[in-house]
């Protein structure tokens, strides 16, 4: 008999500081970690099979892992869906490097989280690369982060079917406390930069509107192929080619509606190089104007925004902020608020009451603290 393997691994949360609607086109964005975490704990077994089990669901699923190269992608609806995450990782990580699946340890994987699901704080990064952490440490596979941040997306895409980038399974792998993750989403070069929020006494407050609209697949398409006209029409690759001084000349050649959500998108990236050239010279107070920039071009150039992010971040500024944006895709979600330490409090109260003056469903409001990413823990 084999020996037994126990273990536990967990991976965090993020959330976008900024760079929105960038990734797809193939430009900047920097999210950080944040303290919420998923956690496995990982037991071997003598079996060649894969158990998840999860406090999130009723459902366990085991497999031989003989059978995941079959299951994924094309038979994945005959698994439950959040198994889909873990098992898709598996699977990814055996096809990522060639490994025979009669080669490695079975094993039983137990999920717990306290990340959000579904507040735009990606849970599903954080079980992904909690699995990937573990899985690549247990089955020696020998993969440094990047890698383990691609399986993560590779089963999100193909295992569970949503076609998101990579930006937050990069964030989950490489944060470090008090940094942000600096992602170039062409190179997939990644940096990790100071962001010194605790240093300045700042605490980033999250304002979940709770809205989820019923548009916003739709709208994300709209956005999404409006980017890829705007693109061509420049004769580029994607709009991360086109820079400030070419938006006049853009303006010419395209109508008004692709031309605001190319601004969008151009200016947003120079944002995103704004704040980590702002961070590093000036520090995180100098950033605010940043993030109120970012929130204005999602509002009137890209039209993503929705009357309670606009609320929250009109009101979280009045109330002391010192810079607010929403965050996520958009048509509903969180917004963001960069806030001295001593004044969360009374922006929580403005928010709050503002929202119940304007008949909305009260909002939930939290700080979240930049943290590191993937480890084992025991
Ligand atoms: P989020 O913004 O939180 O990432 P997603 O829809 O992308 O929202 O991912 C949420 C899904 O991920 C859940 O519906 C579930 O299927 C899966 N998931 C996340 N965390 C867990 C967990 N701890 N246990 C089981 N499934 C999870
Ligand atoms: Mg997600």
């Amino acid at each position: 008999m084999t020996e037994r393997i126990e273990g536990t691994w967990s991976a965090p949360g993020r959330v976008n500081l900024i760079g929105e609607h960038t990734d797809y086109n193939d430009g900047f964005v920097f999210p950080f970690a944040i303290e919420y975490r998923t956690t496995v704990r990982l037991a071997s077994r003598d079996d060649a099979r894969i158990r998840v089990s999860s406090s999130f669901s009723a459902d366990a699923v085991e497999v031989p892992l003989a059978e995941l190269a079959g299951l994924f992608p094309d038979r994945r609806d005959e698994v439950v869906e959040w198994a889909r995450y873990p098992l898709g990782v598996a699977w990814a990580l055996l096809e990522a490097t060639g490994t025979d699946a009669a080669s490695v340890t079975g094993v039983d994987l137990a999920f717990s989280s306290d990340v959000p699901v579904g507040a735009g704080l990606s849970s599903s990064a954080a079980i992904e690369s909690a699995t990937a952490s573990a899985l690549n440490d247990v089955w020696q596979l020998g993969l440094d982060r990047v890698a383990l941040a691609r399986a993560g997306r590779r089963a999100e895409n193909e295992a569970v079917g949503a076609p998101t980038g990579i930006m937050d399974q990069m964030a989950s792998m490489l944060g470090q406390p008090d940094a942000g993750t600096f992602l170039d989403c062409r190179s997939l070069l990644a940096e990790v930069v100071d962001l010194g929020f605790a240093r300045a006494g700042l605490e980033l407050v999250v304002i979940d509107t709770k809205v989820t609209h019923a548009h916003s697949t739709g709208g994300y398409g709209e956005r999404r192929a409006a980017c890829e006209r705007g693109a061509e029409i420049m004769g580029v690759t994607a709009l991360r080619d086109v820079s400030v001084a070419d938006l006049p000349r853009a303006q010419e050649l395209m109508d008004d509606v692709t031309f605001r959500r190319v601004r969008h998108v151009v200016t947003e990236d120079q944002r995103v190089l704004d704040t980590v050239q702002t961070l590093r010279e000036d520090g995180p107070r100098a950033i605010g104007g940043l993030l109120d920039a970012s929130h204005t071009s999602m509002r009137d150039d890209f039209e993503i925004s929705v009357p309670e992010l606009d609320l929250a971040v009109e009101t979280a500024r009045a109330a002391g902020a010192i810079g607010a944006r929403m965050t996520g895709g958009g048509f509903g979600g969180a917004a963001i608020a960069l806030v001295d330490r001593e004044r969360v409090p009374a922006v929580t109260a403005a928010v709050e009451s503002a929202f119940a003056a304007a008949g909305f469903t009260a909002p939930h409001i939290f700080t979240v603290r930049p943290s590191e990413g993937a480890r084992r823990d025991a």
